[in-house]
């Protein structure tokens, strides 16, 4: 066994075992959130732990909570439904998001896929061939997101399968794997793995830390080995309540990952998923989180802060309102200090649209000059 695998083998799993480190839980009400959504932490991660109800913990240890579903429902973003086989989600023209593993080296209480992560829904040889052969017939596929669960809770053989598998298709250009190993168990990304991802490029890696202190030294030495291999590193966060919905949280939280060579990509709002309603933030949250980042640090770590629409619109960006609006050719925005500043767009063809999008507004500001004359 390789040491990644004694840690996971050694993970907590029942909240029996949580006993140990945390005397006063109540372990029968645990149990009936596990026995619908699954525990998994590493020691690791668990170590990282310093109160019950610190940010690190309120993402890994149950809540009775999650058994109220607040009116929310298992898939909104309506993955199910996209699924042409039942490894892939098929929702936008020229990617796809492969699912390769069930299975996690945590299962994040906020998890967007909880309805079946960790549960006895599991991912075969068989699904997994299923799934690359969708994809080699689908000519439009350029980019694939192979995700899962986590594929690094795969065998170095078969996630080399999935990837060569995928090489072997003519039109699939990018490859990226979305893995929250190097947060959760950083120990899974070895020397040994690094050497055979890097026989895949251009293959992206989109990570998953939602505080700062995650980045510990040793999630740092996994994001190095990764970018040293020559692989882009992207993290994709979620804004979860009394984790990081906190502007000075994510202005760290953002200022260490760019010190690790990974670039915030995405901010999502919370999906609405049933067993999570407990971490949803306002949309106002989220706008104060960018409007604290935007200017006030390296605007690389400034990512896009996204709704993943209900329904399966996809992901949706969403800005403050630094555009404040058009009068003609005249433009009024506003800095990341409030002021108020003026673009002229001197080379725009007069657009009648916008001329009469602005006009509402400007009829309000002349209507009391009209009273007047
Ligand atoms: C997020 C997502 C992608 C990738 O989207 P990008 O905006 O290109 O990062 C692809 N497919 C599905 C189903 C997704 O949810």
């Amino acid at each position: 066994m390789e040491l990644w695998q004694e840690f996971l083998a050694s993970a907590i799993r029942t909240p029996a075992q949580l006993r140990r480190y945390f005397p006063e839980i109540d372990v029968a009400a645990l149990e009936r959130v596990a026995e619908v959504y699954p525990m998994c932490v590493t020691p690791y991660y668990l170590g990282l732990v310093q109160r019950i109800d610190d940010p690190i913990a309120r993402q890994c240890i149950p809540d009775p909570v999650e058994l109220d579903s607040f009116g929310l429902v298992a898939d909104p973003l309506a993955e199910e439904s996209m699924s042409p086989v039942p490894c892939v989600v098929h929702r936008y023209p020229d990617r796809a998001l492969f699912l390769v593993s069930s299975q996690c080296a945590m299962y994040c209480r906020f998890c967007t896929r909880k309805r079946k992560v960790g549960t006895d829904w599991a991912i075969t040889d068989e699904l997994r061939r299923e799934g690359l052969a969708y994809i080699a017939r689908t000519p439009e596929i350029r980019d694939v997101v192979v995700s899962g669960g986590d594929p690094l809770m795969l065998s170095d053989g078969l996630i080399e399968g999935v990837l060569s598998g995928l090489r072997r298709i003519p039109h699939v250009e990018v490859i990226r794997l979305g893995t929250r190993t190097p947060c959760t168990l950083p120990q899974r990304i070895t020397p040994r793995l690094v050497r055979m991802l890097r026989k895949y490029h251009p293959l992206y890696v989109n990570t998953h830390f939602e505080h700062p202190r995650e980045l510990t030294p040793d999630a740092v030495r996994a994001l190095t080995r990764l970018a040293d291999a020559g692989i882009p590193l992207g993290n994709q966060s979620v804004l979860l309540r009394g984790v990081n919905d906190d502007p000075a949280v994510f202005l760290e939280l953002n200022r260490r990952l760019l010190s690790a060579r990974v670039k915030p990509y995405y901010m999502f709002q919370a999906d609405l998923v049933d067993g999570t309603a407990h971490f949803c933030t306002p949309i106002e949250t989220g706008l104060d989180v960018i409007r604290g980042l935007r200017g006030h640090t390296s605007g690389m770590a400034v990512p896009h802060f996204v709704i993943d629409s209900p329904g399966g619109g996809g992901k949706i960006p969403i800005l403050p309102q630094e555009y404040v609006r058009r009068e003609g050719r005249q433009l009024i925005l506003r800095n990341y200090r409030g002021q108020i500043h003026l673009y002229s767009d001197r080379t725009a063809e007069p657009n009648p649209c916008e001329e009469i999008a602005g006009m509402p507004d400007l009829i309000e500001a002349f209507e009391p000059l009209a009273a007047i004359g």
